[in-house]
């Protein structure tokens, strides 16, 4: 008999069984019309169905104001990377912008924006990703079109738990692993993105939420599939758009929505998380979270195995074992090691929960 698999991967991630059951009942025959939606034109009146109402759970979901634009887009995370400082660094004259560099993903970012104007790190370099530089360190330009930070650092298990004070300069954040996980007062936010393929939906598409004010001041250079205002204006059906991505995020919202919004996956988010940092916590540094306690993500959880800077040979076996029980891809980017347990909303809190039962097994057999 299969054993069933927990998917604790950071993304692509795993998808409510729900969703994935209602695309395998529609993939054939969309809705009675006779196609599928990877078959439907997108300027088709079905599919502008699926956009608007995607378009109207999200909003709901994040009451996000109606001077706000949503747009659903290409590229990825990285394809906003380019398209933040393309289409807001010309906000000011000086062509400047702030950056809180906290990890793999906005010092990537940083790194992206420097080839389109000045970039500021407002902050001392940190000689590791395992916390968030104290605001009272931090020193903003004045002048500078934006703020940008990445809310939830996906790789090293670093989240934000309250928002940048900016002093009134447009903040911009990357929200792709922690995206819909809790509320977010987007009114303090100048721009919003996120790539679906964690916490809503499948790979393909980026949501973009964008104060309409700050449309329309993309440098000349910036290409056209890249650019707000174009993008804002054709309701981002300037090109095609990735339809089925788009479809598949729009039964995810509806998941959400049905099973308490926001609210409800803050909650879960939390139990779930402290399920593993419990275990963590107490189990006398046989596991280790490198990350300080204030900025633990509730999202990506890294840790080692054995000892601080991981045991190896421990750490292979505890994935082996873990793979032998069905629970997959806990390993930890290549880039730092070790194990990394990601708890987006579609993992069950009976999952997190046979991941802690598991580690708490393995601990006492290696004490
Ligand atoms: N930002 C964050 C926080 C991410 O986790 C990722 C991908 N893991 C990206 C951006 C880049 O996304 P993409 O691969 O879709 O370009």
């Amino acid at each position: 008999e299969k054993k069933q698999t927990i998917n604790f991967g950071a993304g692509p991630a795993k998808l409510p069984q729900s969703v994935l059951f209602q695309a395998q009942k529609e993939l054939m025959d969309y809705n009675g019309i006779g196609i599928s939606v990877l078959e439907m034109s997108h300027r088709s009146s079905d599919f502008n169905k699926i956009m608007k109402s995607t378009e109207t759970l999200l909003r709901e979901l994040l009451s996000i104001p109606d001077n706000y634009k949503i747009m659903f887009l290409q590229g990825g995370g990285s394809g906003q990377f380019s398209a933040v400082p393309l289409n807001l660094i010309g906000l000011k004259q000086d062509r400047c912008a702030d950056y809180l560099v906290t990890g793999t993903w906005s010092s990537k970012a940083a790194k992206e924006a420097e080839k389109y104007g000045k970039v500021n790190v407002v902050h001392p370099k940190q000689d590791s990703y395992t916390s968030i530089p104290t605001s009272s360190s931090w020193s903003l330009t004045s002048g500078a079109s934006y703020l940008y930070y990445c809310c939830n650092e996906t790789v090293h298990g670093v989240e934000f738990n309250f928002i940048p004070d900016t002093h009134g300069a447009v903040l911009v954040s990357d929200m792709s692993s922690n995206f819909l996980s809790r509320p977010v007062d987007v009114s303090k936010f100048g721009l919003i993105f996120a790539g679906a393929q964690k916490n809503v939906g499948c790979a393909g598409v980026t949501v973009v939420i964008v104060r309409e004010d700050l449309i329309g001041y993309a440098l000349k250079d910036c290409p056209v599939v890249l650019d707000y205002q174009v993008q804002a204006e054709n309701n981002s059906l300037y090109n095609t758009p990735p339809c089925f991505s788009i479809y598949i995020m729009g039964l995810v919202l509806d998941w959400i929505k049905n099973n308490g919004g926001v609210d409800a996956m803050e909650t879960l988010s939390k139990k779930k998380s402290s399920m593993i940092y419990d275990i963590i916590n107490s189990s006398n540094g046989f596991y280790t979270c490198p990350v300080d306690v204030l900025c633990q993500s509730r999202m990506n959880i890294p840790f080692r195995v054995g000892k601080a800077e991981g045991d190896e040979a421990v750490e292979k076996k505890f994935l082996e074992r873990a793979s032998n029980l069905g629970m997959i891809s806990l390993k930890g980017h290549r880039s730092v090691g070790g194990i990394r347990a990601s708890l987006y909303n579609a993992v069950t809190v009976e999952e997190a929960a046979a991941l802690a039962s598991y580690m708490k097994e393995f601990l006492k057999e290696h004490q």
